[in-house]
C-alpha cells in the first residue's frame, strides 16, 4: 500500500464540537465569496486548484450557488491520522456555515485532493437542506454515508463519493508542476 493511499483511507468528517462560536459570525456580505480563506499559502494552494483540476473547479463552483459558506483553514490542532475534517458551525439568517480543518500532508496534490473530498462533503451539505446543526449532519450522514470510526473526541464520517473526488483531483493533477509553499509533513 502506498503511502497516498493511507493517508486518504484516513480521510475522515469529524463531527466535533466547534471551537469558535456562532458568535463570531454577524453579517454575511453578498460580494464574499462562499469558500474563504484567509491563509495565504492556502490561498495560493487553492487557486492551483482552480487552474488545474476541473472537478476541483466544478465544486466550488456549486458552493458558490449555494447557501453554504465554507471557512478553508490550517488545523492548528490536528487529530493524528485525519488529514483533513468538515465541521458544522451555525445557520444564521438563511446561510449554512462549515470549517474544513486540514492537515499538513506530504505534497501540495495531496493537500489539494483533500481539500477536494472536503469541499465535496460541503456540497453535500449543500444539497441537503435539511442538515442545519451538527445533529442534523449527523443524522443525514449516518443515513448516506458510512461509519469510517469513532473516538472520544467524536464520531467519523464519510462518503464514496468524497473518496472518488480526491482520486480525480489526483489524477488531474498528475502532470501539473504545483509551485506552493505549503507546509507539508515532516
Ligand atoms: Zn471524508
Amino acid at each position: 500500500m502506498t503511502p497516498t493511499r493511507v493517508v486518504f483511507l484516513l480521510s475522515i468528517v469529524l463531527l466535533l464540537i466547534p471551537s469558535f462560536s456562532s458568535a463570531d459570525i454577524v453579517t454575511d456580505p453578498v460580494d464574499m465569496p462562499n469558500v474563504r480563506i484567509t491563509e495565504p499559502w492556502l490561498r495560493q494552494l487553492y487557486q492551483a486548484g482552480l487552474a488545474g483540476s476541473p472537478t476541483f473547479r466544478s465544486l466550488v463552483e456549486r458552493l458558490e450557488d449555494s447557501d453554504v459558506v465554507v471557512y478553508l483553514q490550517t488545523d492548528p490542532r490536528a487529530l493524528l491520522g485525519v488529514a483533513g475534517r468538515l465541521t458544522f458551525l451555525s445557520m444564521v439568517a438563511g446561510t449554512r456555515y462549515v470549517v474544513i480543518r486540514l492537515s499538513p500532508l506530504r505534497s501540495p496534490a495531496q493537500q489539494l485532493a483533500m481539500i477536494g473530498h472536503e469541499l465535496q462533503h460541503a456540497v453535500e451539505v449543500a444539497e441537503r437542506p435539511d442538515i442545519v446543526d451538527q445533529e442534523s449532519m449527523l443524522r443525514e450522514y449516518m443515513r448516506f454515508g458510512y461509519l469510517n470510526g469513532a473516538s472520544a473526541s467524536g464520531v467519523a464520517l464519510d462518503t464514496k463519493a468524497a473518496t472518488e473526488v480526491a482520486w480525480q483531483i489526483t489524477d488531474e493533477l498528475r502532470d501539473q508542476p504545483l509551485v506552493v509553499a505549503a507546509p507539508l509533513l515532516p
